[in-house]
């Protein structure tokens, strides 16, 4: 368009977002947007997920608008479950920033850093408020993308004495748990099955991409914290009917969770349980408006599906910290 004044566009890489944004400080922003976005000061609508074709790969679209912080875009990204076998992230894409003022585009980013980092935090945020205040034994089902952000994440809100891994390849967790177990100077265990690393746990994290479960309820201890990360469409679940009957059941989103919680929905199906036994959002429990654990033996689950409004607090804080450092490339827009 002749005369239009020219602007530029901020690209932020894997690294520079990395850079700006420390696990903790993650933790916070979320936080902050999950309170938000429970009040109603975000509009996020339900994510477009298109299946392409073959069935196996997804391409999504998450648009928002976050409220506090002001934060416009949307995530636009790829899922490719089998891009391990070829060596690259199974998510990936772009997070695309806008000036909630002015219209303009702002900035782009590498959306499977920004996943696989409020993805982990949203997990902490959910964790610090609902499990136990002495939970110290970690259990992680999954050794991939998710799972070493979630052992970061998770360390940052409780003090962990153990660390348990289980993948469905077990080199994959000896891998695992001898390289994150010295970056984080924790002691990490990899374990031959599922049922030997739930076992006594106190907080739990399935971090799979599998389509059944790979989580029995019979298997929790009372008084568990249990995310649930993994399945986000309604034909998938990592947990069995037991992990839902025998919780406390909370969610990032009612709206997500009625249209993509499958273990919520398997339940529900199956009689076992009724629409109201999704107690509310995070967000709720961290305003005060609904009751998170209520005793010391509760099972509590937390069911992430991933919002935007997690996107847009986390794109809002590397933007900018990356204005003020100098950090990734200007292009003329
Ligand atoms: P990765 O591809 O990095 O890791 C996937 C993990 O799942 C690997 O450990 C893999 O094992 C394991 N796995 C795959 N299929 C099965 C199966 N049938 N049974 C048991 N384990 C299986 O993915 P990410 O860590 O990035 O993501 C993990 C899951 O979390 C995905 O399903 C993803 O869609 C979901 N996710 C959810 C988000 C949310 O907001 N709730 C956000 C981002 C991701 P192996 O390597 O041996 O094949």
């Amino acid at each position: 368009m002749s005369g239009a004044a020219s602007f530029e566009l901020l690209i932020l890489s894997g690294v520079d977002v990395k850079r700006t944004l420390p696990m903790p400080d993650c933790i916070a922003a979320v936080d902050r947007a999950m309170r938000a976005y429970s009040q109603g000061a975000a509009d996020v609508p339900l994510r477009t997920i298109m299946t392409l074709p073959g069935g196996r790969n997804f391409f999504g679209v998450m648009p928002g608008y976050l409220g506090d912080p002001r934060g416009l875009g949307a995530k636009i990204l790829t899922v490719y479950p089998e891009n391990a076998q070829r060596g690259l992230p199974s998510h990936v894409g772009l997070v695309v920033l806008f000036d909630s003022e002015t219209g303009l585009p702002l900035a782009v980013m590498n959306a499977a850093e920004v996943t696989a980092l409020r993805t982990a935090a949203a997990s902490a945020v959910a964790t610090r408020a609902l499990a136990r205040s002495g939970a110290a034994h970690l259990a992680i089902l999954g050794t991939g993308e998710q799972a070493m952000t979630h052992l970061e994440a998770i360390s940052h809100v409780r003090t962990l004495q153990s660390v348990r891994i289980w993948g469905r390849t077990f080199e994959k967790a000896q891998i695992f748990a001898k390289e994150q177990g010295s970056r984080f100077g924790l002691k990490v265990h990899a374990c031959q099955s599922a049922e030997a690393a739930v076992d006594g746990a106190d907080i739990v994290c399935t971090v799979t991409s599998s389509r059944e479960p790979i989580l029995r309820g019979a298997l929790l201890k009372r008084g568990a914290h249990v995310n649930l990360v993994g399945a986000s469409r309604l034909s998938t679940r990592e947990a069995d009917d037991d992990v839902v009957t025998r919780s406390r059941f909370f969610a990032d989103s009612r709206t997500s969770a009625r249209a993509e919680a499958g273990e919520l929905r398997h339940a529900m199906d199956g009689g076992r349980v009724g629409e109201g036994h999704l107690i509310g959002e995070i967000g709720e429990v961290l305003n005060g408006v609904v009751k998170g654990r209520m005793a010391d033996d509760d099972i509590t689950v937390y069911k992430s599906l991933g919002i935007a409004a997690q996107d847009l607090a986390a794109a809002h804080v590397i933007y900018e910290r990356a204005c003020r450092d100098g950090v990734g490339t200007r292009a003329p827009f």
